[in-house]
């Protein structure tokens, strides 16, 4: 149940079947020169809206930024602060609470350390605020890596290299625009650097010669069962 999609009826029918919603956190970044800059927003949305074919639970409009520390310097990147994720994630959250939902999972598409802090610590202040909800917060590459591990060549994958490429080549591959070269970003230790582009030329984490949509397609499902298992967790946590 894609709640963009819904009207205000369809809406009140689907919380007689769930309080259960996806909320998919995006980001706007570069990932090399052969993926757009939408491939994690892409990705978490997918992944939600895969899951609401096989059962009933809302999927909210995914947020298309987020906090982008690595690759802020690169043509393509629009990151926001730390303070606006977290104020918008618990804005939303508070006016799904108020429609009647009660089960939350934050799943993101991006996986940067400060961005995934920020949505931790987002979902922590929400459980003390809203005392009758569930908080879950994944970052859906994670599940990618995790679950995907037989099918991935590159263990070092990280950011448009085996697998993001992968996917998107089974996903969109018109948005695909060839591949990149392998490359690994040499950032000095400790010390935050001015411009980040002179550390990390074609904003590659991985291999993308490693990828095929076969792998992509396979490593999506194996996600959106992850989701799937984590959901119902959720649904009968008591902690
Ligand atoms: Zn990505």
């Amino acid at each position: 149940m894609l709640i963009e999609e819904m009207t205000s009826r369809e809406f009140s029918e689907g919380l007689q079947m769930t309080r259960t919603v996806l909320l998919p956190v995006g980001a706007t970044e570069e990932h090399g020169p052969h993926l757009p800059s939408g491939t994690d927003t892409f990705q978490a949305r997918d992944v939600c809206a895969r899951l609401a074919e096989r059962r009933p639970i809302f999927v909210a409009p995914a947020i298309p930024y987020g906090v982008c520390r690595s690759t802020i310097d690169h043509a393509g990147t629009i990151s926001i602060s730390t303070e606006t994720l977290k104020s918008l994630v618990r804005d939303v959250v508070h006016s799904l609470y108020l429609k009647g939902l009660r089960d939350f999972v934050i799943l993101s598409g991006h996986a940067g350390g400060t961005h995934n802090a920020t949505l931790l610590d987002a979902g922590e202040g929400l459980l003390k605020q809203l005392p009758e909800i569930r908080v879950a917060v994944v970052t859906e590459f994670d599940l990618a890596k995790e679950e995907g591990e037989q099918l991935i060549d590159t263990d070092w994958d990280s950011h448009a290299g085996e697998i993001e490429t992968s996917r998107m080549l089974a996903t969109r591959p018109h948005l695909v625009k060839g591949s990149a070269a392998a490359e690994a970003p040499q950032f000095p230790k400790h010390i935050l650097v001015r411009d980040k582009t002179n550390y990390w030329k074609g904003g590659v984490w991985g291999d993308p010669g490693q990828a095929t949509a076969e792998k992509g397609r396979k490593i999506e499902a194996l996600v959106v069962a992850a989701l799937e298992r984590l959901v119902a967790r959720l649904e009968t946590f008591s902690g």
